[in-house]
Order: structure tokens, then C-alpha cells, then sequence
């Protein structure tokens, strides 16, 4: 089964409503393909006008965090049914940056996937090691676990819709992109991790991206790895340079 390829952009704290605007309508031609998913995951507050600025287009457009309650007294959170209404479809959840900087556990992640799945939400769900923990050989033991935490009690059939993005978190914005060998040797250990899980059905539908300093000179040879469908990318992703990383081909 061919895997349809995803291209995601995360923008982080990048981007006023209004500069979000300017650079959609800069991408909008560059960014056209028939072959693959293209999808803008933006800052909250850009949310809106970005769905706007992309009608009638193939940009899909995601968030980059949800809380997993309802609605209530969180001050500050975004729920999933507001991301909902406002037309997002895919959500970012366990970025490095959130796990690092505010603190989000495995257990929180896990209550977010499922929360994400019961409102419609497709998880672009991340993972990754830090440099100590490649270079103590734990990486694999690292994602699996991970994932397994992450995934508790999350059917096949979710799993199987969703997007896994391996990020090693060494690469992310240090301009250092893990080699094509180490991309490729994680992202197949994550579907045979979901094929451990699951089946082999589900670990064949699950789209698998890498992240880490991708760019339009490392895209080709890293989506043409067999278990890497896609990438998620930070700061490629702000550039005209990101449709050439969608166009990769
Ligand atoms: C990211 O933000 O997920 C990322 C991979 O960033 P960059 O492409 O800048 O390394």
C-alpha cells in the first residue's frame, strides 16, 4: 500500500495574524501538489485567518498544541473544540519544545491524543531523543517507550489515520539533519513498534515523518526513504524554500 506522503510546517511563536497572511499568499502558488498533503500547523492566534486566507486551496491548516479537557478554568488553553470551529484538522502534540520548555509528560500527551481522536482531530504525535540519549545507545528503547505511553489504550484504527513525526532533538533548528541511515533506521522502528502494538495493517497505514533541519536540499533523499512519509519542518517551513521541500520530487 502507498502511504500518501505529508508535509507540515510548524511555525511556532513565528508569525503576527497579519505577517501570517502575507507569507500564506506567498506560499499558496509554491506550495500546489497533487501528490502530497500540505499542512500549515500555526500559532493559536493566527488560526483563523490563516483557514480564511487558505479557502479553496490544497493547505490544510493545524495547531501546534490543544489542552485535553473540555472547557472550563484553564486560562490560557485552546480545547479541541475550539480548534474545531475554527477549521483546523491536525494538531500537533508533543513537540520537543513543549515537552522541554512546559513541561508535558507522557501521561498529559496521552489524555491529548485521545481527546484529539474523540473531536475529529488527526495527532501529528512527536517524538525524539536528545543527543545524550543517541549517544548512550538508548534512542530506540527511548521512542518506543514513547510511543507506548503516548498511545495507552488509543485503537488501530485512530493509530492508523494518524501522523507520527520522529524528531530527534539534536536536529531540530541546529541545522544538523540526522543522516538519511539514522532517519530511516528510527522511522522503521516506530511502524514496527506500532506493528508490535497493533498490526501489521495499522503500521502500514500510519504516515511516518522525520524532522530535524529538513530543507530543500535534504528533502528528496529523506521522503524517499520506505518508512519516512514526510516531514515536519520548522524554519524551511516560513521560506519560499518550503514549497520546494513539498515539491521534492
Ligand atoms: C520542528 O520545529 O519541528 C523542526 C523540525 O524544526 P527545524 O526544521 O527548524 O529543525
Amino acid at each position: 500500500m502507498a502511504r500518501r506522503k505529508i508535509v507540515a510546517g510548524n511555525w511556532k511563536m513565528n508569525k503576527t495574524p497579519s505577517q501570517a497572511v502575507e507569507l500564506v499568499k506567498e506560499l499558496i502558488p509554491l506550495v500546489k501538489s497533487d501528490d502530497v498533503d500540505v499542512l500549515f500547523c500555526v500559532p493559536a492566534i493566527d488560526i483563523v485567518p490563516v483557514v480564511e486566507a487558505t479557502k479553496g486551496t490544497n493547505i490544510m491548516v493545524g495547531a501546534e498544541n490543544m489542552y485535553f479537557e473540555d472547557a472550563g478554568a484553564y486560562t490560557g488553553e485552546i480545547s479541541a473544540d475550539m480548534l474545531v470551529d475554527a477549521g483546523v484538522k491536525f494538531v500537533i502534540l508533543g513537540h520537543s519544545e513543549r515537552r522541554e520548555y512546559f513541561h508535558e509528560t507522557d501521561e498529559e500527551l496521552n489524555k491529548k491524543v485521545k481527546k484529539a481522536f474523540e473531536k475529529g482531530l488527526t495527532p501529528v504525535l512527536c517524538c525524539g531523543e536528545t543527543l545524550a540519549q543517541r549517544e548512550s545507545g538508548v534512542t530506540l528503547d527511548h521512542i518506543r517507550m514513547q510511543i507506548k505511553s503516548d498511545l495507552n489504550g488509543v485503537s488501530a484504527n485512530d493509530v492508523a489515520s494518524m501522523v507520527i513525526a520522529y524528531e530527534p532533538i539534536w536536529a531540530i533548528g541546529t541545522g544538523k539533519t540526522a543522516t538519511t541511515a539514522q532517519a530511516e533506521e528510527v522511522c522503521k522502528a516506530i511502524r514496527e513498534t506500532i506493528a508490535e502494538i497493533y498490526d501489521e495493517k495499522t503500521a502500514e497505514e500510519v504516515r511516518i515523518q522525520y524532522g530535524g533541519s529538513v530543507n530543500a536540499a535534504n528533502a528528496a533523499e529523506l521522503f524517499a526513504q520506505e518508512d519516512i512519509d514526510g516531514g515536519l519542518v520548522g524554519g524551511a517551513s516560513l521560506k519560499a524554500d518550503f514549497g520546494k521541500i513539498v515539491n521534492y520530487k
